[in-house]
């Protein structure tokens, strides 16, 4: 709510404030961001200071009784060597800014003429998306998921690829980021459930019982007003039940308590659909996400599933998710589950369903069909 929103910008000002130095100035431009101002400072007083400020960031505030774990994501642009001009400092120092988030959250960037560079890498890369989107360069493949025990095919992960005429493949990765910078990502979204319904319809046209299948969704899209009405209105085109779907979230789209957020959680698990927590684990994981959002099933990030062998950390980490999962009764699902080793031990741990390409790797339509007619 507002007021633990404005608590908690008081709170983190007077963070950053306790860093800087008297005669530096500190301004709040405007939702979460701030502009500091450092007269005579050198660009090592300035890696200090912002060093200092994330590291004042690491403990958690206390709010009302809760614990707000939030971050800080600072870009650095430095007078006279990459402007005179203050418009364009702020400009730089934003662009900066940008791009250690891009890195991950809770990390910092010096401007470089590179980043020029990049941000026009990136326009490029926005205008290839729209055009990728106009002249279907976009499919979809897909990858089972299995239960362990019986062997047998118990859901299938949709995920997108570009076959770009000239770069070829480009993974998801490198654009997804990109799109989520704008609406573009809910074009994107758009396009692949619609994509997914058609190929579910054909498939059960075609006589095959369909094990239920799974999408991933952006946390930009799970915020924008238009999804609920679009799952609603593709699903019926295709006569799909959203029973037979499940929407795969980020716990990253949790952290935004916005009320769109919300509304939509609890719209698309009244339509039926399951819901997912993918990466589980990798966030700011919190019990209370698990029990607030009526999640139906945790995916196991698959960086506890890669440690699983060598690392008796990851192994316990990975029985106290079971035990949470078992507790508040979701499902759960191992990822990126490469070998028998990592399987046997998630199957010990308690955890029945599997994904990974020890099982198999995203595959096309036509494999697929091999594997829905097994
Ligand atoms: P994700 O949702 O966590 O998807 C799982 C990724 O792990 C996939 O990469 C998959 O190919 C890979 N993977 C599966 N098994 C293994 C394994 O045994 N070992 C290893 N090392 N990797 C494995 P992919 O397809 O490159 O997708 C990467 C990410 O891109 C996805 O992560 C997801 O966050 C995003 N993405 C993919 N498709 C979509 C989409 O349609 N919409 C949105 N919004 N995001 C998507
Ligand atoms: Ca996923
Ligand atoms: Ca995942």
């Amino acid at each position: 709510g507002h007021e633990a929103g404005d608590l908690l910008l008081m709170m983190a000002t007077k963070r950053i404030k306790e860093q800087a130095r008297a005669t530096d100035i500190l301004c709040r431009l405007g939702g979460d961001e701030f502009v500091m101002v450092m007269e005579g400072a050198s660009p090592q007083d300035g890696h200090r200071l912002v060093r200092d400020i994330i590291a004042a960031f690491s403990t958690p505030f206390e709010i009302q009784q809760q614990r707000i774990y939030c971050t800080a994501s600072i870009g650095v642009s430095v007078y006279p060597d990459d402007s005179t001009d203050p418009q364009t400092l702020v400009v730089y120092a934003d662009l900066a800014m940008y791009r250690a988030k891009q890195n991950g959250r809770n990390d910092f960037e010096f401007y470089t003429s590179n980043l020029n560079f990049i941000a026009h890498q990136w326009l490029d890369m926005e205008n290839g998306i729209r055009h990728a989107l106009k002249e279907n360069q976009f499919f979809l493949v897909y990858q089972p998921q299995m239960g362990i025990e019986k062997g047998k095919l118990t859901g299938v992960e949709v995920l997108l690829r570009w076959r770009h005429p000239e770069r070829g493949l480009i993974p998801p990765l490198e654009f997804v980021k990109i799109a989520e910078q704008s609406s573009l990502i809910n074009q994107i979204g758009d396009w692949v459930m619609d994509e997914t319904c058609k190929q579910m319809r054909t498939w059960l046209d075609k006589g095959y019982k369909l094990p239920r299948v799974s999408v991933n969704v952006s946390p930009r899209h799970l915020r924008s007003d238009s999804l609920v009405k679009m799952l609603s209105s593709v699903t019926a085109k295709y006569g799909i039940s959203p029973k037979m779907m499940c929407i795969e979230i980020t716990e990253h789209a949790l952290l935004e308590e916005g009320d769109t957020v919300k509304k939509n959680m609890r719209l698309i698990k009244d339509m039926g659909f399951i819901i997912s927590l993918d990466d589980f684990g990798m966030g700011h994981s919190s019990l209370l996400y698990l029990k607030r959002w009526a999640v139906d099933e945790v995916k196991i990030d698959r960086t506890f599933v890669d440690g699983l062998v060598n690392s008796p950390e990851d192994r316990v980490i990975v029985k106290a998710i079971v035990a949470l999962a078992d507790a508040l009764g979701l499902s759960l699902i191992g990822e990126g589950v490469e070998n028998q080793l990592q399987a046997d031990i998630l199957s010990q741990s308690g955890c029945k369903n599997v994904q990974g390409y020890f099982y198999s790797p995203p595959i096309e339509i036509k494999e697929m069909e091999g594997w829905l007619k097994k």
